[in-house]
């Protein structure tokens, strides 16, 4: 079967469809108005026969899906064609009952672990589509702008898949992140300027060079990958829909993706209902959720501790927007301060340690269970999308290492 056999695009903007092997990145006719203050128009979405699929496969479709790694539904032939690290298939607890009436009150509260992933956070999940999508189309070099974690992930994947990674990062990315993309072998290219001046230099080095560009809400895989979470999510819960999700949102690719797997599903008839996803964002970087009431889009300069949703002019904002109008989302923003809290709380309860990013969902659903009700028998899940091992600079500001001893006697003055 070829790709356009299998898959077409579609432009989020204007509607118009694209076979697969036409376009690769933006819509061409929505792009040409693009500027670098406004988000950009033209992101494409991914959409499949799903009525081929259905006949295909006429009983327990999800299980026979699930058989064939869900190929059916994604943009590559082959899953060998995947990297050999184990992304995605993350872990999921439940916070037991004590815990959670302590921390949340009602309701029953679930725990996605993405920092479980090979290189500790949730981008591998569109690394390793991408990866695999460039190496069934013939590329073996890929090229992404990074503030941190994205462009860790490529590094990490691409050396497991044996192809090149070159990274454009703002020279102020965290310190670990970069570590993390030398020691994978990755080319690392620091740019003086912000990520959107990085972002402008990868696009036009991957046109001068022929590389194939992995930039979030520019190729349109990212988003395929990332919706992979939303069958484990209906899988782990026993093939139910959560009622809630709380995602972290920078860009609005995650929150996108998560959109676009239960949508999937939705469309194969396998579920009925979508969950509520609740965009989470810090105050000191709202510029996505200030903006979804208003026409005109204005970006006020992100000042959050929490460096990966920490974004300027959201890159995907227009499908995340009519993501969350077609499917009733419901959005909240906390305080750095809340973040901060959050991340301590969900340490200490789980032995989870978050990226400040990451623990924004667990303080969005703190914030969010003291404003609501919550059935009791409600299902809430929290997306953890990073480790934080990955950032320990901020986190140091709330951990005071006591001073040293040198006798047990002094013990007697300590708290124990
Ligand atoms: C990238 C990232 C996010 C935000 O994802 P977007 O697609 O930019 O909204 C959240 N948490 C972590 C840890 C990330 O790396």
């Amino acid at each position: 079967m070829s790709s356009s056999e299998k898959f077409y695009f579609q432009c989020s903007d204007c509607g118009k469809k694209y076979r697969a092997e036409e376009v690769q990145y933006l819509c061409p006719n929505c792009a040409k108005e693009n500027t670098s203050q406004l988000p950009p128009k033209g992101v494409l979405q991914t959409f499949y026969d799903y009525e081929r699929i259905k006949q295909k496969f006429p009983s327990s479709l999800f299980s026979q899906l699930r058989k064939k790694d869900f190929l059916e539904i994604l943009p590559i032939h082959s899953a060998a064609s995947l990297s050999f690290l184990k992304v995605g298939n993350t872990p999921f607890y439940e916070i037991p009952d004590d815990k959670s009436d302590n921390i949340f009150g009602k309701g029953k509260f679930f725990l996605k672990d993405d920092s479980q992933n090979p290189t500790f956070s949730y981008k591998d999940r569109a690394s390793n589509l991408v990866s695999a999508f460039a190496k069934e189309n013939g590329w073996n070099t890929i090229v992404a702008a990074s503030t941190g974690n994205a462009g860790s992930s490529l590094a990490g994947i691409c050396a497991a898949q044996g192809q090149k990674a070159i990274i454009f990062v703002p020279a102020s990315a965290p310190k670990a992140k970069l570590m993390q993309m030398l020691m994978y072998g990755a080319q690392v290219i620091p740019v003086q300027g912000n990520y959107d001046d990085a972002f402008e230099m990868s696009i036009a080095a991957s046109r001068k060079f022929g590389w194939y560009n992995r930039n979030t809400a520019y190729n349109p895989l990212t988003i395929e990958g990332k919706k992979s979470v939303s069958w484990e999510i209906f899988e782990q819960l026993g093939k139910n829909v959560p009622d809630r999700i709380f995602v972290p949102v920078g860009d609005g690719c995650i929150i996108s993706g998560v959109f676009k797997g239960f949508e999937d599903l939705m469309k194969l008839g396998i579920i009925q209902n979508m969950p509520t996803i609740v965009a989470v964002q810090s105050e000191k970087s709202d510029n996505l959720i200030r903006n979804l009431k208003d026409e005109k889009f204005v970006s006020q300069p992100s000042k959050t501790i929490a460096d990966s949703i920490s974004v300027d002019v959201p890159r995907n904002f227009r499908l995340t927007k009519k993501y969350l109008q077609s499917y009733q989302g419901k959005w909240i923003t906390v305080s750095d301060e809340d973040i901060l809290k959050a991340s301590r709380i969900l340490s200490e309860n789980s032995g989870i340690f978050a990226e400040p990013a990451a623990a924004a969902s667990f303080a969005g659903a703190l914030a969010f269970s003291k404003n609501e009700k919550f059935d009791a028998q409600s299902r809430n899940v929290i997306l953890l999308t990073g480790s934080g091992l990955k950032d320990v600079e901020t986190i140091s500001k709330i951990c005071n290492l006591p001073a040293p001893i040198s006798d047990i006697s002094e013990l007697q003055k300590r708290k124990l």
